[in-house]
């Protein structure tokens, strides 16, 4: 059965001291009122090792947003995937767009992380989208299936399936302008029948797919109503907790 998942992504945001708040908000608002699903948390390298020993991992798992494309060694500024693992953190986003444009994260070094972060006992919620020119020009089905086939559809079955995917259209991250459901689930059942092709029904069955795009409270219920969308990667709307609630609290 494939899980059900809200998930923050904090950028670079929130210093330490803000960071262990909003995990102690977050913690408080899912002791109060429990959440339906499952509620993961990325932060900053800086904040993993204090906010982990926080919260109880099987309601609140807590991730990195980023890790190096080598073991260790010398690589200044670099963070690596068991450097992560260490902190006790459990997820590690890979693939995010503005890494991938920011940081000229090709599809070749996304699966080095890929695979480095597994080897470390991480999960990775890989992230994948097109840019505004490539929806325009409705090539959004071929750059997914590109980033899926140059980053992943090397593993095998059983790691793929350790996999959350996050189907993150460029144009709408932190832009207000949201995918409509139907959008979304469109290019979701896209993406799940790929997986389908590549590794069988099975597989595709229990892959999670959550949506990422200027989601909030007052559009999630709507989008996560989709069948083939299974929660939600967010950014802007997890460094408010009474937001970030909002959205988890979709799954009621
Ligand atoms: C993101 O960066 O992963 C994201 C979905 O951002 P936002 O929710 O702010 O659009």
């Amino acid at each position: 059965m494939r899980k059900k998942i809200v998930a923050g992504n904090w950028k670079m945001n929130k210093n330490l001291q803000e960071g262990i708040e909003l995990v102690k908000e977050i913690k408080a608002l899912c002791d109060a009122d429990k959440p339906n699903c499952g509620v993961i948390v990325c932060t900053p390298f800086i904040h993993l090792a204090s906010v982990t020993p926080l919260v109880n991992q099987d309601i609140i798992g807590i991730g990195a947003e980023n890790c190096a494309d080598k073991e260790s060694g010398a690589y200044t500024g670099e963070v690596s995937a068991s450097m992560v693992a260490s902190t006790g953190a459990r997820y590690c986003i890979l693939g995010h767009s503005e890494r991938r444009a920011y940081y000229h994260e090709t599809a070749e070094i996304l699966k080095e992380k890929v695979q480095l972060a597994l080897a470390n006992n991480l999960i990775p919620i890989f992230c994948i989208g097109e840019v505004k020119e490539e929806r325009l020009a409705n090539q959004q089905n071929q750059v997914v299936k590109a980033q899926l086939e140059g980053s992943l559809f090397n593993l095998s079955a059983e790691d793929f399936g350790k996999i959350i995917l996050a189907y993150e259209p460029v144009w709408a991250i932190g832009t207000g302008l949201t995918a409509t459901p139907e959008q979304a689930e469109d290019i979701h059942a896209f993406i799940r029948s790929l997986v389908a092709d590549k590794y069988g029904k099975q597989v595709a069955d229990d892959c999670t797919i959550l949506y990422g795009g200027s989601c909030k409270p007052s559009n999630a219920k709507e989008l996560f109503a989709k069948p083939d969308v299974d929660g939600g990667l967010i950014g802007g709307a997890s460094l408010k907790a009474a937001d970030f609630k909002g959205i988890i609290d979709a799954w009621k």
